[in-house]
């Protein structure tokens, strides 16, 4: 599932490939994948794109004239913009292909979406912050805004296991299981630590540990597990230096102790049993 860095990393590729480009037709090749508020598919028809945001893990594509395009990716969306030699090359459309918006210059944008719990959403530009998704996320570790007295007051509203917390999109926005696991790593608290007894030393860590993985992924172009793929088509290198997710059973890159895997919140969760201390028995 894209994280934040992967989504930042789709984000920046857009905005060098499509910005100013005209679309020229919309193909809808799976109906659930596109939800649109006109009758027809073909809305997006003659705007330019003018921009790119994010919002945690969503993505919003701005066109002129009031028309955006919100991008979900959910489990094993992309979205992959290519020439049509690039495309050749890339072997697309293929099997997972759910739409192709083609630009009036040739260049098609590709929403590749082998699961199908991805979505694009046609809205007004002037109705995506007010967008209930978007309104409910809790705030962007990468914004200058975001400030451990921030992370304190989030943490603090939910009762629940640090790592369930983190993976909480209105506690946070962007961070998933792989950073979860790499910040708390880093912090060295362990995953099922409860929210509140976490003392301010250990959220001051993680504050810092969050940023710190975050910033490093986006830097190596983010995370390639399975499906995620840059707006370029290439994938990701941070895995290949991760500190504790996908390491089971190796040492751990402090201490040496093996990586242990458990369960947490539904997710796999790797911790090393040695640096990140298991809470009180009375909180287990
Ligand atoms: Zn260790």
């Amino acid at each position: 599932m894209p994280e934040l860095p992967e989504v930042a990393t789709i984000r920046a590729g857009l905005t060098r490939l499509i910005v100013g480009e005209e679309v020229s037709s919309v193909e809808v090749l799976w109906p659930k994948s596109y939800q649109s508020r006109a009758p027809t598919d073909q809305e997006l028809v003659g705007h330019k794109v003018q921009g790119i945001r994010r919002f945690g893990k969503l993505l919003v594509i701005d066109f002129d004239s009031n028309i955006s395009l919100m991008a979900h990716l959910r489990m094993t969306g992309q979205l992959i913009a290519a020439s049509p030699q690039q495309a050749d090359s890339l072997a697309l459309p293929d099997r997972s292909t759910r739409v192709i918006l083609t630009f009036a210059s040739g260049l098609r944008l590709f929403f590749n979406d082998q699961r199908k719990f991805g979505r694009l959403v046609v809205v007004p530009t002037d109705r995506v912050s007010s967008d209930p998704f978007i309104a409910s996320l809790g705030p962007d570790p990468t914004d200058e805004a975001f400030t451990p007295a921030k992370l304190t007051a989030r943490l603090a509203s939910r009762r629940t296991n640090v790592k369930g917390a983190l993976l909480d999109q209105h506690v946070l926005a962007g961070v998933g299981n792989i950073y979860a696991d790499e910040a708390l790593w880093t912090a060295m608290i362990h995953p099922l630590t409860p929210t509140d007894e976490l003392t301010g030393t250990q959220i001051r860590r993680l504050y810092s540990a969050i940023k710190s993985v975050l910033t490093t992924s986006i830097d190596r172009g983010g995370s390639t597990s399975r499906n995620y793929l840059s707006a370029e088509g290439t994938r990701g290198t941070y895995l290949d230096q991760a500190c504790v997710y996908g390491r089971a059973g190796q040492p751990c890159r402090r201490c040496g102790t093996q990586i242990a895997k458990i369960k947490v919140a539904g997710r796999g969760t790797h911790y090393c049993p040695r640096c990140q201390k298991p809470p009180s028995c009375h909180s287990l």
